[in-house]
């Protein structure tokens, strides 16, 4: 059976479909106007999750509260001319936050990214990734002194001494590296026996995305890795990563465990990754479809099917 080459647009947590309002954001008065429009509506998110509707068609639940005030608002973009506002959850008095959570429930993002429709749950990472941000970053890392909101919340200034600091984005990459047709996974230090996945880790400064595959494959498993080729990328919020998805060959040789990070790395041929696909193989579990991990799996599988 041959399964699908799934094309990135797909990705989980991609897809969005709000204007983000780039111009009219910097513009207060527009934002005042946009506040003051009936048609404008508030999606919530807080540390552990966003506030989804019930049903069997589930959404983030669109509601009429309104953010604190012009100045602490936070838009997410315009919808047909109508504003879309964030609110923190865990901002809000334990009453209102009670209202809320009996016209629709909390779930986690990964759990959003199961149950939304594929633009619902783009919206839900948009969403949670700038919340994220604004929760973690009130004070000014330059001074110390507590920032401000700016450009409708693209943004915080520090009232202080004057430094803009913009949203996070953490570059993870994310790899299958091959040889002569195996595919080499490994299990992170606390995961069951039998769960494994492709390789990962952070970009350090100064490094290229192809030089950070090269050395975190080497760091984790003694396998020289090579000519990393760029697949795909994911948005990856818990809480600001960006999921940059590469293929990579290599000359082989015995993986082994370099620096504690995995408890198991090892080669995996074609027909037990296909099987573990399938469900059909009781010694690898692989990661869930949410994740960038498994569509770059899955498609390494297609991709020598086709
Ligand atoms: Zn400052």
């Amino acid at each position: 059976m041959s399964m699908p080459v799934h094309t990135p647009s797909q990705r989980p947590f991609t897809g969005m479909l709000l204007d983000r309002a780039t111009i009219e954001r910097k513009d207060p008065a527009r934002i005042k106007q946009l506040l003051e429009d009936p048609g404008a509506r508030t999606v919530l998110a807080g540390s552990d999750g966003v506030l989804i509707s019930g049903g069997n068609a589930p959404s983030l639940l669109h509601t009429r509260l309104s953010p604190p005030s012009p100045h602490e608002a936070i838009l997410l973009g315009l919808e047909d001319g109508a504003a879309l506002f964030a609110v923190d959850l865990d901002s809000l008095p334990p009453s209102v936050r009670a209202e809320l959570t009996n016209h629709g429930r909390v779930v986690s993002l990964r759990d959003a990214g199961a149950q939304l429709s594929h633009s619902e749950a783009g919206l839900a990472a948009y969403l949670a990734a700038l919340l994220n941000w604004h929760r973690r970053h009130r004070f000014c890392a330059n001074c110390g002194a507590s920032t401000v909101i700016a450009e409708a919340g693209y943004s915080r200034r520090c009232p202080r001494c004057g430094t803009v600091h913009f949203p996070r984005t953490d570059p993870v990459v994310i790899m299958t590296v091959e040889h002569q047709g195996r595919l080499l996974l490994g299990r992170r230090a606390g995961w069951p026996p039998g769960r494994l996945s492709v390789l990962a880790g952070f970009v350090s400064p100064g490094e290229s995305v192809e030089e950070t595959v090269v050395r975190e494959v080497q760091e984790e498993s003694g396998i020289r890795a090579r000519d990393p080729v760029f697949v795909t990328s994911q948005p990856w919020p818990f809480p600001a990563s960006l999921m940059l998805g590469f293929h990579a060959q290599s000359d082989g040789g015995e993986p082994e465990s370099q620096d504690g990070e995995l408890e198991e790395v090892r080669w995996f041929s074609l027909e037990a990754v296909r099987d573990a696909i399938h469900g059909r193989n009781p010694e690898l579990q692989l990661p869930p479809s949410v994740s960038i991990a498994r569509f770059l799996i899955e498609q390494w599988v297609a991709l020598r099917e086709a």
